[in-house]
């Protein structure tokens, strides 16, 4: 082994989350030999390392790089929304060092070379994107990618299949998708029977109905929960369930969990942020139209609750971009969505602490990844990949940073400025494979 071809670098002086859920009080160097982790040790203080890029922590808290199961980035297709450069930068800015992309573009991802290309353009980012493959053909619903596509598709990386954006309603096509992927890559579904949410704009219920908009029952999520999770457990397949919203998924999931089904879920930020309430205060915000659709606080302190217990396993952002013009429309007409990775983690870390957005936001997903792939990321461990988040913990706002998405429809004026809730714990900057990531 020649080692004077290795670079060698060490992050002093950081403080890490430990197994029991703590920021540790301790200071520890973090030992990097190209771009994997080469030791952990209490840190040396002032002795310096020879040999060794050094990056002062000054005592900030280190986080393995933090990991969305579910972004938009609009490429190909509509990338006046959003782009992979564009989208990167977002996430560089959110703390985020590895992103999965969902396939509805234009074209959808639905074949091989497609996927191929999409690795091939997004190779050289400052974070690490991974894609996944449509279920059906260009999305539509109406027939199952051949299994020889599936394979293939799973050998050039895809990390799981989805029609995200809808749900995959034929049964017979979910239990025969989930047959062919034997647990090797989930299913991950947008659970929301379009037969029941009836192209509704907001949460069915009496604010609904007071201000006049058509509502998005809970059923249809609920029915779909339902529909997943009994063919999982029929065909003991995976099943990924994607945004989750509402208490009643929560109780599914948890059962489910209990039965040894295999299933795990994702919640967004705004789901444990905000609530149908929003939209009748600030007067049909365009905002905060999303699917599924924001909920009670009863549904939001659920999801909360569902998360912190483990039965939601991680948070994902579901990162949604459109333009200004877009979201300047009327409410029903508006496109949902709502952008998340530049303020995730700290609307998160407001809600659940610093320690425990990290368990949600990188220790999680990097294990269902892992899972898939076979990824060494979300640990600060020898041999894991060099990708870290260091995070302030100070308060701060949306004001304090320069927005990198090509779209702006934040919610996080709402949580600042007139809420009075203040995100907590700021990402300083990335580490990505070794490399400080300035985002400029
Ligand atoms: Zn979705």
């Amino acid at each position: 082994m020649n080692s004077s071809l290795s670079k060698f670098s060490v992050i002093k002086n950081v403080r890490l989350k430990d197994n029991s859920s703590n920021i540790s009080g301790n200071f520890f160097d973090v030992l990097i030999k190209d771009s994997l982790i080469e030791d952990v040790i209490p840190s040396r203080l002032d002795s310096s390392y020879e040999n060794f890029l050094e990056i002062d922590g000054q005592g900030d808290i280190l986080s393995p790089g933090f990991i969305d199961l579910h972004a938009h980035f609009r490429d190909p297709g509509f990338t006046y929304k959003e782009d992979f450069k564009s989208g990167s930068d977002a996430a560089v800015n959110g703390g985020f060092t590895t992103v999965v992309l969902m396939p509805n573009t234009n074209p959808s991802i639905d074949n091989s070379e497609i996927l191929e290309d999409q690795y091939k353009r997004s190779k050289d980012l400052s974070v690490r994107l991974l894609h996944t493959g449509c279920l059906t053909k260009e999305r539509k619903g109406n027939s199952l990618l051949d299994f020889q596509e599936f394979n293939s598709m799973i050998e050039k990386g895809c990390i799981g299949f989805s029609d995200d954006g809808d749900h995959l309603k034929e049964s017979s096509m979910i239990e025969k998708a989930l047959k062919f992927f034997s647990g090797r890559v989930p299913l991950m579904d947008h659970a929301e029977d379009d037969l029941l949410s009836n192209e509704g704009v907001m949460n069915e219920g009496v604010i609904s109905s007071r201000l006049g908009l058509t509502g998005r029952p809970k059923s249809a999520e609920i029915r779909a929960v339902k529909q997943n999770l009994e063919i999982a457990q029929k065909t003991g397949g995976w099943i990924h369930l994607q945004h989750l919203s509402c208490e009643e998924s929560v109780d599914l999931v948890k059962e489910a969990k209990n039965n040894g089904v295999n299933v795990t879920s994702e919640v967004t930020p705004h789901h444990i942020l905000y609530t149908e309430d929003y939209i009748e205060t600030y007067k049909f915000d365009s905002q905060f139209k999303v699917n599924p659709p924001l909920r009670t606080e009863k549904d939001r302190l659920k999801c909360l609750e569902g998360l912190k217990a483990g039965i939601i396993d991680v948070v994902a952002t579901d990162h949604a971009p459109h333009s200004d013009i877009e979201k300047m429309n009327i409410f029903s007409e508006t496109p949902s969505g709502i952008n998340g990775l530049e303020n995730a983690f700290g609307l998160v870390a407001s809600q659940i602490g610093i320690a425990k957005a990290i368990e949600k936001m990188s220790e999680k997903p990097a294990q269902i990844i892992n899972k898939i792939s076979g990824l060494k990321i979300g640990e600060i461990k020898k041999g894991f990949c060099a990708d870290f988040t260091m995070i302030s913990d100070q308060k701060w706002n949306m004001d304090s940073i320069e927005i990198k998405s090509k779209s702006k429809n934040y919610l996080n004026q709402y949580s600042t400025h007139k809420e009075g809730i203040f995100l907590k714990g700021k990402p300083l900057y990335t580490i990505f494979k070794g490399e400080v990531i300035n985002n400029e």
